[in-house]
């Protein structure tokens, strides 16, 4: 009897209770594919010029996502690694709605300068040349599509996955940018950025320009004590603070005072005039979208552009 209460045992353990917990272990029971193979089928999107909440099936917010952030003839890894992105970005946005008061409930808004750029399919076709709209859309769609579901995580949880478009030869670490260090937003050499149209740039004015567009921003500058001076710079190169007439000021805001480009400038003082050099567009962390074209174009595929831009993530 004991011997074949031992087998009934032994059956229900390899029929039932194994894979049970193999299912539980895996996440499997949690997994709920949806008809678009995304985390939600429909999220709920804030357009901010029109002030309301629509209803958006996830995919199709994804690729209009992709499609106002990155120009369509970039390679298609790129705009894979561009697609992921923008579904990780999603996804943890939408987990923190609760505290994010300007999406009014939404899981994310259109606002460029709050969530990402968003632009409908029917906008975006007509900025593009008519011979032209077929081919750039199903490209697009295929990068959201042949990614779907998928998100990069650290330690489990859907990464801040920041990026921008040229970097100056090496992307900025979050801390030297914003003041907190993030695990997976370090310096990272960055190819091919010297072929983005945005690479370099030159900004000038005479002093008294310089003096007044400093002033306007910025309290108790005294300018006997240097026009600049005290300049210290990130392992990338863009500037983390200067001062500015004896006044120290970061090099964050020193690039809105005068529209750069990025914080990444050689600043100098010729007679009259101030010259400012400047390498890359954006604020440097994160994946550079031209160098992650540059890598799509050298055969790398978009899981190798996201490992190295966002080192030591995970894509599930
Ligand atoms: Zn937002």
């Amino acid at each position: 009897m004991k011997k074949i209460a031992a087998v009934i045992l032994y059956i229900l353990a390899v029929v039932l209770i194994i894979p049970l917990i193999a299912v539980l272990l895996t996440g499997g029971f949690f997994k709920c594919p949806t008809a678009n193979g995304e985390f939600k089928e429909k999220i709920n999107v804030y357009v901010t010029k029109e002030d309301a909440v629509k209803e958006m099936d996830t995919s199709q917010y994804l690729k209009e996502v992709v499609a106002a952030e990155m120009p369509a003839d970039f390679s298609f890894e790129a705009l894979k690694a561009q697609a992921v992105a923008a579904r990780t970005y999603l996804i943890s946005k939408s987990q923190k709605k609760e505290n994010i008061p300007e999406h009014k409930g939404a899981d994310v808004c259109t606002d460029y300068n709050h969530c990402k750029a968003w632009m409908s399919e029917e906008e975006r076709k007509n900025l593009w040349e008519e011979d032209k709209r077929d081919e750039y859309w199903d490209k697009i769609s295929r990068a959201v599509t042949d990614t779907a579901g998928k998100v990069l995580t650290y330690e489990d949880e859907p990464i801040t996955a920041v990026f921008h478009s040229t970097s100056s030869g090496m992307t900025e670490k979050a801390e030297d940018v914003w003041g907190t260090d993030v695990a997976y937003l370090q310096n990272v050499e960055s190819e091919g950025d010297e072929l983005s149209p945005r690479y370099s740039s030159e900004f000038s004015c005479d002093i008294t320009e310089y003096c007044e567009k400093i002033e306007q921003a910025v309290s108790g500058v005294d300018w006997s004590l240097g026009l600049f001076s005290d300049i210290v710079r990130s392992e990338a190169g863009g500037i983390i603070s200067l001062k500015v007439g004896g006044v120290q000021i970061k090099g964050t805001q020193f690039r809105e005072i005068f529209g750069l480009r990025s914080t990444n400038a050689e600043i100098e003082r010729q007679d009259n005039t101030i010259i400012m050099t400047v390498k890359g567009n954006g604020h440097g962390v994160g994946m550079s979208q031209y160098g992650a074209n540059y890598l799509g174009n050298s055969g790398k595929s978009y899981e190798e552009i996201l490992s190295k831009y966002y080192p030591g993530t995970k894509l599930q």
